[in-house]
């Protein structure tokens, strides 16, 4: 079990800096232009690499994640800096072939053309193999949408002992799940836009390392590239972040209950939530994961079981991407993710859990 963020510092880390009269609220600083005649060493300098609401959200995740931060405009342009910051031609990177499919498609597009051998393998079975001749090797665990778990302990201790960079995807988790740099990774990565943000109105994404040299590589590729948040999205998730211990812990508790209650129930072929003692990922999250995460995979019988469950639940939101307050879902195979026509990723949000189970159970007996 590793060690959970002080959530009740994060809520005072602003109020250390303060001096007599400033605000107590993160102000919302919007520049292009700084001030700057003369020597423009040391201060901020071009809203391309400064931005004071950057640096007090970079400030809060870095509490989080325990290591310094950069803030990204999106989950992929924080994922595209990790990978753009460590691979180069001729190297190998290995990634999931179950994960989130955007960063598969991404290295396939770009990074195949300059050059870079791209290969993937399963997350259940990630560690087959070994990880030797890898530049940098991409995990996610619980994986998304089909959550099966990896060891991080053993698969970033091995990268290491074979020279790599491992990358961790954390965005089912949060820093409030499991911490992938305490589990050895070299780099953690996330969509903010999810549980972070939480209320579906803002994309943002984060990257986090220990490794200075790695940092300065990631903050040049955002300075170069130009792929910066804006100052508002930035102070929105700034803000989100004050609840998400909150909203994180009800969602986690919510989602325990209803898988707890979906098991054997006859609607359903098939549930996996690692929360649940016979989910062939429940030891090695009982052993990597604070919480057991709020996303639950559950099959039914087929396409139309599936979309009618998703539009009859009047506590269910029917939308892609996940981690909201209020609970959403959607049948994955619609993307054309490896899963069951009948595979639906529910992201259980903050309801009273009585209220949306008894939705749940309604739509599910249809
Ligand atoms: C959504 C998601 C991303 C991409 O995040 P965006 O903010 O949409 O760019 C990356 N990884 C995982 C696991 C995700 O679920």
């Amino acid at each position: 079990m590793t060690d959970r963020p002080d959530a009740a510092r994060l809520l005072h880390l602003r109020g250390e800096t303060l001096a007599k009269g400033d605000p107590v609220a993160l102000p919302l600083t919007l520049a292009s232009m700084y001030h700057l005649p003369g020597d423009p060493g040391g201060v901020a300098a071009y809203g391309r690499s400064d931005n004071p609401t950057w640096e007090a959200l970079e400030a809060a995740l870095g509490h989080l994640e325990d290591a310094p931060a950069l803030v990204f405009p999106s989950g992929m342009a924080a994922i595209a800096a990790a990978l753009f910051a460590t691979l180069g031609a001729g190297d190998r990177l290995l990634m999931p072939s179950d994960g989130y499919y955007t960063p598969r498609v991404l290295a396939e597009n770009f990074l195949s053309g300059l050059g870079i051998v791209v290969e993937t393998r399963p997350t259940a079975r990630f560690t087959e193999g070994g990880f030797d001749g890898y530049r940098a090797v991409l995990i996610e665990s619980p994986s998304n949408p089909g959550l099966d778990l990896c060891d991080l302990a053993a698969v970033t201790g091995a990268v290491r002992a074979a020279a790599g960079v491992s990358i961790v995807d954390n965005t089912t988790m949060t820093p409030f799940g499991q911490r992938p740099l305490e589990l050895g990774a070299d780099i953690v990565v996330a969509s903010d836009t999810k549980a972070p943000g939480g209320h579906s109105d803002i994309l943002m994404g984060h990257v986090a390392s220990r490794d200075g040299q790695v940092m300065a590589r990631v903050a040049d590729w955002r300075k170069l590239t130009g792929a910066i948040p804006g100052p508002f999205e930035a102070w929105m998730l700034h803000r989100s972040l004050a609840t998400l211990e909150l909203r994180f812990a009800r969602m986690c508790d919510n989602a325990q209950i209803i898988a707890e209650r979906l098991r054997g129930h006859p609607a359903l072929t098939a549930l996996r939530f690692p929360g649940l003692p016979d989910d062939p990922g429940h030891n090695l999250a009982r052993s990597q994961m604070t919480r057991m995460g709020f996303l639950i995979g559950l099959t039914l019988a087929d396409e139309a079981s599936a979309e009618r469950f998703i539009a009859e639940c009047r506590l269910i939101t029917p939308a892609t991407s996940f981690g909201g307050v209020h609970s959403s879902a959607e049948r994955r195979a619609r993307w054309g993710d490896a899963v069951a026509p009948g595979f639906v990723r529910l992201s259980v949000g903050c309801e009273p859990v009585q209220d949306l189970w008894r939705a749940i159970d309604a739509a599910l007996r249809g």
